[in-house]
């Protein structure tokens, strides 16, 4: 396994998050992670990555404790986008990018310029920003910044790649653009995806591995086809949908009524 939690309990501000949550991620695969508002997606996502400590229970990273690794360390195997970025910074996109090779940089080692120079450039080509390098970050359509975002992490050259709904406020296209990115990392460069999504249909399309998060831990996690039935919609969202198949073979689904849940 590339990435696993280990009976991981969060507990902020006295209340439970997260309780003894075991999951694992093996390498190469994308896995989505779906459940409902609240359930605890971020706050998983977030541990993964070191961003909070306050966590009892394990997170091994091929096998080593993260609490044991260094920052930068972490972060050349592992980048992250969390849900809400910050506004934009007052730069460019060249720039921003390039503050992903952050990991890579000492004070007394210096940093290796031509290597920077093309993580920089893999990263603004693989998200198709290289005519919006010195353009600034604010003047951005949305689509466009959460590809920046996305390029910065990039420019990390992680083995891991965690997504916190990168889709979220961007039309159907840009949505579309977006995944189609991800689908790309994970085809032509064999990164490992973790990705919060919002819309179902997303999961079912780009993921190969699902996991649902309920009641703070896993309710289930299995391929797309095992894991989103008619009944797991209605126990786990409280809705009754149809699933349909499209013309790609892709399973969709299309929520019909409300219902009660469990
Ligand atoms: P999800 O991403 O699944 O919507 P989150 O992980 O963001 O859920 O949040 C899970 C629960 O933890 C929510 O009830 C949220 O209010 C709470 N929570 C998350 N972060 C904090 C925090 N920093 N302080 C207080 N409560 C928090
Ligand atoms: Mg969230």
């Amino acid at each position: 396994m590339l990435l696993e939690t280990r009976d991981l309990t969060v507990t902020i501000g006295g209340k439970t998050i997260l309780k003894d949550l075991s999951i694992r991620f093996a390498e190469g695969k994308r896995t989505a992670i779906i459940g409902p508002n609240g359930a605890g997606k971020s706050t998983l996502l977030r541990a993964l990555a070191a961003l909070n400590p306050h966590y009892q229970g394990e997170i091994l990273l091929d096998g080593e404790d993260i609490r044991k690794m260094g920052r930068k360390k972490l972060s050349q195997r592992l980048a992250i986008l969390p849900q809400s970025v910050q506004a934009p910074p007052d730069t460019t996109v060249e720039r921003l990018v390039d503050y992903g090779r952050f990991p890579y940089r000492s004070w007394f080692r210096g940093s290796n310029a031509r290597e920077d120079r093309e993580a920089v450039e893999w990263a603004l080509s693989v998200t198709h920003l290289e005519d919006f390098r010195h353009r600034q970050v604010v003047s951005l359509s949305g689509g466009e910044r959460q590809r920046a975002w996305i390029a910065m992490a990039l420019a990390q050259q992680p083995e891991v790649l965690l997504l916190d709904e990168p889709t979220t406020y961007l039309d159907i296209a840009h949505q579309l653009e977006v995944m189609q990115i991800v689908r790309q990392l994970y085809e032509k460069y064999g990164m490992t995806v973790i990705m919060v999504l919002h819309d179902i249909n997303h999961a079912l399309q780009y993921a190969d591995e699902i996991a649902i998060v309920k009641d703070h831990g896993i309710f289930s996690q299995g391929s797309p086809k095992e894991i989103i039935t008619v009944d797991t919609l209605a126990k786990v969202f409280g809705v009754k949908a149809d699933i349909f198949i499209n013309s790609e073979g892709a399973a969709i689904l299309s929520p019909i009524s409300i219902v009660q849940k469990g």
